[in-house]
C-alpha cells in the first residue's frame, strides 16, 4: 500500500490543521492519510480495511495522535511553567488499559472518578502516587481502594471526610488529600459540562473552605497535600482560566496560612477541540502558556513559593486521535425535506449529539475528496427520533455499503456509550505503523444477557 505523506488534501471544510504542536486544533488525526486508491487512511491503515476486518461499528484510535497531545502538553507545561508541573488525564474522556498504559508511558499521571476508572488505572500501570480520584458521591469501598493504594483523594464534600475518618484507623499511612472547591467562575460552554459556578454539585462551596481547612487541621489521618477547581468542558476562552488561577492562588495563602503543607495546585481541564472547521480553540501550548503564566503572577503577588502545577485534560487529550468507523446501510429520501442515511451505530457509541446538540464532520473512508454534493443527514439505528449523528451535512452521494469515517470521536464517545436498545458496544483498535492492535473486543448480543436474572416461576411462562 502506498501512502502518501502529505497533508490530505480533503475537500474543505475538511482539511487539516497541520500545526504538530497543537494535535487538538486539527479535525483528523496526525497521520491521517490518502493510500494509492485515493482512500483515507491512519497510521497507515486503510479505515474500510479496518471497518472488513473488524466489523462496524468501529473505534480507531490513532497512537501517535495521543503521543502528540501528551507530549504538547508534558513540553508546554516544562517551557511555561517554571515549578513542577504534571498533567493528569482525565480518563472519563476514554477509559482503557491501552490508553492507561500509553498515557503512563508518556509520563503523565491520571484522574478517576469511579472504582471502575481507578482499577482500570492501576491495571493499566499507572504508578498510584500519580493517581487522583475524583467524584461527588464517592462510595466507602471507593475511598477505601484509593487510599490503601495510595492514590490521592480529591474530598469533594463533608461526606468523603467522614467516610475516610472512619477507614482511617485501618490505615498504615495518612490518607493524600486533595480539596475540591467550586470557584465561582462562569464560562461559556453547554450547561451540563459547566462545573465552577456556585449552582453546582461538585465541591465546597468557597464559603466552606475555611471550616474545611479549619477541621483538617485537627484531622491526624490527612495530609492535605492539594487545592483543586475546574471550571467546565470544551471551552475556548482563556479568561476563565486566568481567573481562576487568582481565586485559587487565593486559597493556597489560606490553606498554607493555617499550617497545611499543600504543594499541589490542580486547575482541572476543559480545553477544548475542533469538531468542525468553524471550531477554533486555543493550541495546548497557548492554553499552558496562559494557565502558567497566571498562576505564577498570582503567585508573586501574594508572596507564595510556586506550588507544583497540576492540570486534568481529558478531550484535548484524546479526542482527536479517535475516528469512529460506521457501515452506512438505509437510505430515506422526504423530497423537498430532508435524506436521511442511517449508520450501524448511533447514539448508544456516540450519545454527545442527543445530550449536547454537538456537531462532527466526516467523510466516506473510500472517497474523502470527492465532491460533497448532496446534503444529508446522517441518523443512527436506535428508536429515537431524534438519534441523529450529523444533521444537514454535506457528502459525496453514498449508497448501502459505504464506509463512513466521522473525526474526533476520541473523547466520551466510549465512555459514554450504552447498550441502548440492546445494542452492543462497539470494538476498538488502536493503530500505527501500519498495525491495527484490538485494544477493547466487540460485545456480543450474548453478553448484554449475562446479568439477566429470570426467576423460575416466569421460566414456564407462555
Ligand atoms: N477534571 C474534572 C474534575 C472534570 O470534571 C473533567 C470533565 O469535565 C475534566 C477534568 C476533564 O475535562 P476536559 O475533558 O474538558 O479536559
Amino acid at each position: 500500500m502506498v501512502i502518501s505523506r502529505e497533508p490530505v488534501a480533503l475537500a474543505q471544510p475538511f482539511e487539516a490543521d497541520r500545526d504538530a504542536l497543537s494535535p487538538n486544533r486539527n479535525l483528523t488525526p496526525l497521520t491521517t492519510a490518502l493510500d494509492s486508491d485515493g482512500r483515507l487512511t491512519v497510521a497507515g491503515c486503510a479505515l474500510s480495511d479496518l471497518a472488513r476486518t473488524y466489523g462496524t461499528p468501529l473505534y480507531v484510535l490513532d497512537e501517535a495522535t495521543l503521543r502528540g497531545t501528551c507530549s504538547a502538553y508534558r513540553e508546554a507545561l516544562a517551557k511555561h511553567y517554571p515549578g513542577e508541573a504534571l498533567a493528569l488525564y482525565a480518563s472519563k474522556a476514554n477509559s482503557s488499559l491501552a490508553i492507561t498504559a500509553l498515557v503512563a508511558a508518556e509520563g503523565l499521571g491520571l484522574d478517576a472518578v469511579s472504582a471502575g476508572e481507578l482499577l482500570t488505572a492501576l491495571q493499566g500501570g499507572m504508578p498510584a502516587e500519580r493517581i487522583v480520584l475524583h467524584g461527588n458521591n464517592k462510595s466507602r469501598e471507593e475511598l477505601a481502594l484509593a487510599a490503601e493504594r495510595g492514590v490521592t483523594v480529591v474530598a469533594d464534600n463533608w461526606r468523603d471526610l467522614e467516610l475516610l475518618a472512619e477507614l482511617a484507623p485501618g490505615l498504615a499511612e495518612p490518607v493524600r488529600l486533595m480539596l475540591r472547591f467550586t470557584p465561582g467562575i462562569e464560562c461559556h460552554t453547554h450547561e451540563y459540562i459547566r462545573t465552577g459556578h456556585l449552582d453546582s454539585k461538585f465541591g465546597f462551596d468557597p464559603d466552606q473552605l475555611e471550616g474545611v481547612l479549619q477541621h483538617l487541621t485537627g484531622c491526624p489521618w490527612a495530609r492535605l497535600t492539594g487545592l483543586h477547581a475546574h471550571i467546565g468542558s470544551q471551552i475556548f476562552e482563556l479568561q476563565p482560566h486566568r481567573d481562576l488561577a487568582g481565586v485559587m492562588a487565593d486559597a493556597l495563602a489560606l490553606a498554607r496560612s493555617m499550617g497545611h503543607p499543600v504543594v499541589d495546585l490542580n486547575v482541572g481541564g476543559g480545553l477544548g477541540i475542533r469538531y468542525v472547521a468553524s471550531d477554533d480553540p486555543p493550541s495546548i501550548d497557548g492554553w499552558v502558556s496562559t494557565v502558567a503564566g497566571a498562576v505564577v503572577a498570582a503567585c508573586q503577588e501574594r508572596g507564595l513559593a510556586l506550588p507544583r502545577l497540576l492540570c486534568e485534560p481529558g478531550r484535548s487529550l484524546v479526542a482527536t486521535a479517535g475516528v469512529t468507523v460506521y457501515a452506512i446501510g438505509s437510505r430515506k429520501d422526504i423530497p423537498g425535506l430532508r435524506t436521511y442515511l442511517s449508520v450501524d451505530g448511533g447514539m448508544s457509541d456516540n450519545p454527545r449529539p442527543i445530550t449536547y446538540q454537538s456537531q462532527y464532520t466526516a467523510v466516506l473512508a473510500d472517497r474523502p475528496t470527492a465532491e460533497a454534493s448532496e446534503t444529508v443527514t446522517v441518523a443512527g439505528k436506535h428508536c429515537e427520533s431524534g438519534d441523529v449523528l450529523l444533521k444537514d451535512v454535506s457528502l459525496p452521494p453514498a449508497t448501502s455499503g459505504d464506509v463512513l469515517a466521522v473525526f474526533a470521536t476520541g473523547a466520551y464517545n466510549a465512555s459514554m456509550s450504552s447498550n441502548y436498545n440492546r445494542i452492543p458496544r462497539p470494538a476498538a483498535v488502536l493503530v500505527h505503523d501500519g498495525v491495527a492492535d484490538l485494544v477493547q473486543r466487540r460485545e456480543q448480543p450474548e453478553d448484554l444477557l449475562r446479568y439477566d436474572v429470570l426467576p423460575a416461576r416466569l421460566r414456564s411462562v407462555g
